[in-house]
């Protein structure tokens, strides 16, 4: 079967490798969509920082080359002999999270946290941009009927914004600012709507996103080339917002996320950084600001929490990732889709590849 697979730095390939064997507690998917993620870029740009280059991932035991691919879903073609809970023809997203179930945040319950943990896609074990994936039975949730299968693709970013607003500390009528509408910023801005929180604010230079941004339910939309939107988020809000998020990933964002919070408010940061950055610590102390991390989604036996709220929420209407998807490609072209996400100008949001 064809499966993207990377080699190393700048080295992507579609090669025809064996198809994956099913054990007794793993599905057979056939992937229907994968997303070109903002982390597969790294590691086609700057890597491999996730993906295990010298030493095998403990978890999986896998070295590079590996297949790519950690957002997607697809349908059922083969369960093992132990799986009872799904059936073959269900269409079904998977929760990349591996862990190892033996450190101290395995043991908590904290899966996504796990000391030697790693993402499917990512750390070995296939990936999503292949014709076919085994994973196991825990990690497969099911997409029901009336929920478009390419949506399936959509529920592991949709999981990262949730996860970032169950972690915010804010309640239904609160005020949030959101630093940086790309991808993971517009889930971001949906799931805080969905929390309740009014208004929503979302500061974005570039324009096709800040439209996006208000398409999916921002308030207020802010282009922090033009005005200076702290400024104005702190004006119009009497002297700050409940909660803010960070979801660009560069020193300015932050710095505008903490300003922007009022006194007692919490500043979330989804940014990974490929840089140290410089803050100003006593914004944080002389405010009593909260300022929190926040990575990923619950996984492991919880791989269906905030998984499963996101499918009924693309269900009942709550989330639409539909203004998300701005392309669709064949697997044959993936490269040239890294190539245009990497590249200046463009104005895409995800990229769906399609086995
Ligand atoms: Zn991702
Ligand atoms: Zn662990």
């Amino acid at each position: 079967m064809r499966s993207a697979v990377f080699h190393g730095r700048e080295d992507i390939q579609v090669d025809e490798i064996a198809e994956p064997a099913v054990e007794s507690d793993s599905v057979l998917i056939e992937v229907t969509a994968a997303g070109i993620c903002g982390s597969d870029l790294h590691e086609y740009a700057a890597g491999p920082i996730f993906i295990p280059g010298d030493a095998p991932h403990p978890v999986t035991g896998e070295t590079a080359p590996i297949s790519m691919g950690h957002e997607f879903g697809g349908e059922i073609i083969e369960i093992g002999e132990d799986v009872d809970d799904i059936a073959v023809g269900d269409t079904v997203t998977v929760n990349p999270v591996l862990y190892c179930g033996e450190c101290r945040y395995c043991e908590d319950g904290s899966y996504h946290l796990c000391e030697s943990g790693g993402f499917t896609g990512l750390s070995g074990g296939g990936g999503g941009f292949s014709e076919q994936i085994a994973v196991s039975s825990e990690q497969a949730i099911p997409v029901p009927d009336d929920v478009p299968a390419e949506y399936a693709a959509l529920v592991e970013p949709f999981s990262v914004g949730l996860h970032a607003v169950r972690n915010a500390e804010f309640s239904a009528g609160d005020s949030v600012a959101v630093y940086g509408t790309g991808p993971i910023g517009l889930t971001v801005v949906q799931a805080a709507k969905a929390a309740g929180a009014n208004p929503v604010y979302a500061v974005e230079p570039q324009d096709a996103r800040r439209e996006l941004a208000a398409e999916v339910g921002a308030d207020e939309t802010l282009d922090p080339i033009e005005t200076d939107a702290p400024e104005a988020i702190i004006e119009q809000s009497n002297g700050g917002v409940d909660a803010t998020f960070e979801v660009a990933g560069i020193e300015q964002t932050v710095r505008d996320a903490i300003r922007s919070a009022k006194n007692g408010g919490s500043v979330t940061i989804v940014s990974i950084f490929e840089e140290s950055i410089a803050i100003e610590p006593n914004e944080i102390v002389l405010g009593e600001r909260t300022v929190s991390g926040t990575l990923a989604y619950e996984g492991g036996p919880k791989s269906d929490v905030e998984f499963g709220a996101v499918i009924d929420m693309f269900a009942d209407g709550t989330l639409d990732p539909e203004p998300l998807i701005t392309s669709r490609i064949d697997l044959g072209e993936i490269v040239d889709g890294f190539e245009t996400l990497l590249g200046g100008e463009h104005d895409e949001i995800k990229i769906l590849v399609e086995p």
